[in-house]
């Protein structure tokens, strides 16, 4: 029997529909070359109200050039208008790479004998959180492999417990964001309580079938569980979640519609949709070939993808890992990219002093290797403000209320000054002689784009008092 599609309905394969997909993927194959209809869809993007499931996926089957570069432009613009050119900067930290799933594409799976398995203790994470507030970083993901009992959520809590507490010189880191297995309510609510940012879990893939043969040991392999995680985080309390497909698992157009469905589905049932959506690619690791994966994409379907999210759902950040290069970050940054990650290691431990070869731990490969000083003077020679804010997450702007500062305009009186202040300290404390250069010049061509007069005012007197040696200014 066919399952009914429901968007609100709580029951995972309800809400991402593989009928619904499949109906959705034959009318954008039908309907890639009829102009009226692409036109139609795109005038509607330019409302900036988003686009379902279904407008989105013909877009992305049409193929043909100067449509594709109308979506790209529409893209930059939305991009501009949402979230200005400011860009947010993070760092993954990889707390343990136990791992009791069988996930065949990542390395931490429990039959690979070979990987160093590593669990920083509470000391070591007070040497990397050290050595990550001594680049500048203020905002991490905690990232773990799925063990009750090597990482059971106490470690988890723990650890969150000790990252808030390190405050070195005048670091600080200010939003944890998690990425760790699908859990219970009640864990959820745990997280919640410690603090977190954002609960990240990447769906993988949507393709049901795909799914349990990717995962085919582990807590992890049970599809619907999975699936619906982000309902039973929303229940715990967490507002801020974020969406993700590891792209190479399945057909790309397939996990694009079930993407966006999850994000429907999430906004019809919780009044929210994701706070962020991630993107990452099947990378080579430890155990892993990448290209024994059917459905890689190329660089510019990539990019086609990251321009419809960007179109598709407006007020949704969107991340990019140091999985992709300088080149493809630089060309997805410019179609809607809002957060990325910055001298990133994947490995467990290794900030404070980098691992040993043979002893390897980490995830992927990473393809972005600079440093948190490079890839800063970077976004700032492409006309970027590097941001290190945390402030809408501390001063309660989670979930719809941050959506409604987007959706009021208020985003500029409220993130560019935000972004220019942690940009400063970041210039003050961590920048080389060259990029604070750089930093402090653009900070004063970017003061005047504060539209209100008072705001200015006030960021401009935070701005020097920061230069005086004091921290943690926030609208
Ligand atoms: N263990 C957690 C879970 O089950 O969701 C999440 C943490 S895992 C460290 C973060 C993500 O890395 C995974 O969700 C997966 O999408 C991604 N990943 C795993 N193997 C990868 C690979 N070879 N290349 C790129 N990304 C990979």
């Amino acid at each position: 029997m066919d399952r009914m599609y429901d968007p609100k309905s709580l029951k995972a394969e309800e809400f991402i529909s593989h009928e619904e997909i499949m109906d959705t993927l034959a009318y954008a194959e039908k309907n890639k070359d009829n102009r009226e209809l692409i036109d139609s869809i795109l005038q509607k993007a330019e409302k900036r109200k988003g686009l379902s499931h279904r407008e989105a996926s013909v877009l992305l089957a049409c193929e043909d050039e100067a449509t594709i570069q109308r979506m790209y432009d529409l893209a930059e613009q939305i991009k501009k208008d949402f979230y200005g050119n400011r860009i947010v900067m993070f760092a993954p930290l990889y707390l343990s790479n136990y791992c009791v799933n069988g996930c065949v594409y990542c390395p931490y799976h429990a039959k690979n004998k070979h990987i160093a398995r590593k669990k920083l203790t509470q000391e070591d994470i007070v040497r990397e959180v050290t050595a990550l507030q001594d680049m500048g970083h203020k905002r991490l993901a905690i990232e773990a492999g799925e063990d009750p009992v090597n990482n059971p959520i106490e470690y988890i809590l723990e650890s969150i417990k000790t990252i808030y507490s390190i405050k070195h010189k005048n670091g600080a880191i200010r939003r944890v964001n998690v990425n760790i297995a699908a859990t219970t309510v009640e864990n959820y609510r745990k997280l919640k309580e410690a603090g977190i940012g954002t609960y990240i879990l990447f769906q993988e893939t949507y393709h049901k079938e795909s799914y349990e043969k990717l995962h085919p040991t582990g807590p992890k392999h049970n599809y619907a569980y999975h699936t619906e995680a982000m309902d039973r985080a929303m229940e715990g309390g967490i507002d801020d979640v974020g969406l993700g497909v590891l792209f190479g698992l399945e057909l790309y157009k397939y996990e694009f519609a079930g993407l966006l469905m999850h994000a429907e589905h999430l906004e019809a049932v919780h009044g929210v949709g994701p706070h962020t959506i991630s993107v990452p690619r099947i990378k080579r690791a430890d155990d892993i070939d990448p290209s024994t994966f059917d459905n890689g994409i190329d660089d510019d379907t990539f990019a086609k993808i990251c321009a419809l999210i960007r179109i598709s759902v407006p007020y949704t950040g969107m991340i990019i890992s140091t999985r992709e290069s300088k080149a493809v970050r630089e060309k997805v940054i410019r179609l809607g990219v809002s957060q990325i990650s910055g001298a990133s290691r994947t490995s467990v431990g290794g900030y404070c002093e980098p691992e040993p070869e043979e002893d390897n731990s980490a995830q992927f490969d990473v393809s972005d290797n600079r440093t948190l000083d490079e890839v800063v003077h970077w976004l700032m020679d492409l006309g970027y403000i590097p941001s290190f804010c945390t402030a809408c997450y501390r001063e309660g702007r989670t979930g719809d209320r941050f959506m409604s500062l987007c959706k009021s305009g208020q985003i500029q009186n409220c993130c560019h000054p935000n972004a220019l202040m942690t940009l400063k300290e970041y210039l003050m404390d961590y920048a080389s002689p060259a990029t604070r250069q750089v930093g402090e010049s653009l900070i004063r061509s970017e003061l005047p784009n504060i539209p209100k007069e008072k705001v200015r005012q006030v960021c401009e007197d935070h701005l020097e008092k920061i230069e005086q040696g004091i921290r943690d200014f926030r609208f």
